[in-house]
């Protein structure tokens, strides 16, 4: 699904070069290293606080903590992403309240937000899946009449912009209270382990997380909440430091790639390829567009609308072709997140994605050849 090394061979030289300075330093916990790819990814994002992590299931988990919710709050959520985004909440003793997504663009439904408030609600968490911005002119309004926080999940979605209707412009992640993201290697701005950060404009809040990922200490020994210990490695932050001058370039690529699947797919009856909905003009009429960055493609998801996914995958697996369901279980019909409060006919969309998905190989390494192969390897199958 990704090429990593490719990738790697790319940029060695700067990578080994910049891991050499940190052994050399011996500073592997934050330190100058992580406080400069602070500073950088500040300034890329035009986002006042950066705060590095862990990973991205801490980045939520700290971001809703920094928000001061309390257990029993309620969070809305898409029932269509990643567990981790509801597991945090889940472990913070808050309830997570999942509701439907859109069938074009996956994310989170904003009739379907407006529905699940109650006098209970205290945040909203839109993911940007796949790359691809939720609906956050319409969130922002929602959570503005509501008085509700917008964490935005943006592990997706790092670098990519979103355009209001008055046409201003914001880097995912930047728009809400606070954004986590996840610098897991897959990810679009991926390290060689774990690591993740949080981002926020309220000093006041950035203020109370930094003291939350390092054991609620806001000075040495004085512990004035519960924290937890989420840090950066030094080694992880080299990495990254080496990447983010190609952050633009490699969501680049990863637009070109799918506009070649897109273009590939065209003739094909049986699959929708993915819509790009956006404010921005240029948009209107195509169907994708490479000239701006408000998808970054962390996932090309085919939705195969003949009733064949499964016998697809498993035709691609016996090829050894790449491929991957994200994903192929509704959380609201998980096992841990399981509620009486659910009704099945308020997640049509979920159901049916589920039964539909399929993501084909996408990173920064595809060439022409290799999509043209699984284009056409799909489209004889699925005649
Ligand atoms: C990857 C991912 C996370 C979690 O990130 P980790 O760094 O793996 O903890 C959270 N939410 C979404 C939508 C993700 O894709």
């Amino acid at each position: 699904m990704v090429d990593l090394k490719g990738q790697y061979e790319k940029i060695k030289e700067s990578v080994n070069s910049s891991i050499l300075k940190v052994l050399d330093s011996t500073a592997f916990v934050n330190g100058p290293e992580v406080h400069q790819f602070q500073k950088e990814l500040e300034a890329y994002l035009g986002v006042k606080h950066v705060i590095p992590c862990a990973n991205g299931t801490d980045a939520l988990q700290i971001a809703m903590m920094g928000l001061g919710l309390k257990p029993g709050d309620e969070v809305i959520t898409a029932d269509f992403t990643f567990a981790a985004t509801v597991e945090v909440i889940a472990l913070l003793q808050l309830t997570p309240v999942l509701v439907d997504v859109y069938p074009d663009t996956f994310n989170i439904n904003t009739d379907a937000i407006r529905k699940a408030i109650t006098p209970k609600t205290k945040a909203i968490i839109p993911v940007h899946l796949f790359g691809q911005c939720a609906n956050m002119e319409e969130i922002l309004a929602i959570a503005n009449e509501h008085n509700l926080f917008i964490i935005e999940d943006n592990a997706q979605a790092i670098g990519a912009n979103y355009t209001f209707k008055n046409g201003t412009t914001k880097k995912a992640g930047t728009m809400g209270h606070v954004g986590a993201t996840s610098f897991f290697p897959s990810k679009n701005l991926g390290c060689y382990g774990d690591g993740g950060a949080i981002f926020t404009n309220d000093d006041e809040v950035a203020h109370l997380i930094r003291g939350i990922v390092n054991h609620g200490m806001y000075e040495r020994y004085y512990h004035d909440v519960v924290g937890v210990n989420s840090r950066l490695d030094a080694i992880q932050a080299a990495v990254l430091r080496a990447k983010l001058p190609n952050l633009n370039a490699y969501n680049k690529a990863r637009q070109e790639a799918s506009q070649k699947y897109t273009t590939a797919f065209q003739n094909c009856k049986h699959i929708e390829t993915p819509k790009v909905v956006t404010n921005k003009r240029c948009h209107q009429e195509a169907g994708i567009c490479s000239t701006c960055d408000c998808h970054v493609f962390h996932q090309y998801t085919l939705k195969i609308i003949n009733g064949k996914r499964d016998a697809l995958a498993k035709h691609l697996a016996e090829l050894q072709i790449p491929h991957g369901v994200y994903y192929p279980i509704p959380l609201h019909s998980q096992k841990a997140y399981k509620d009486s409060r659910y009704n099945e006919a308020d997640f049509p969309v979920t159901n049916q994605l589920v039964k539909e998905v399929i993501s084909l190989p996408m990173h920064t390494e595809l060439d022409e050849e290799q999509i043209r192969f699984i284009a056409n390897t799909i489209i004889e199958f699925l005649k």
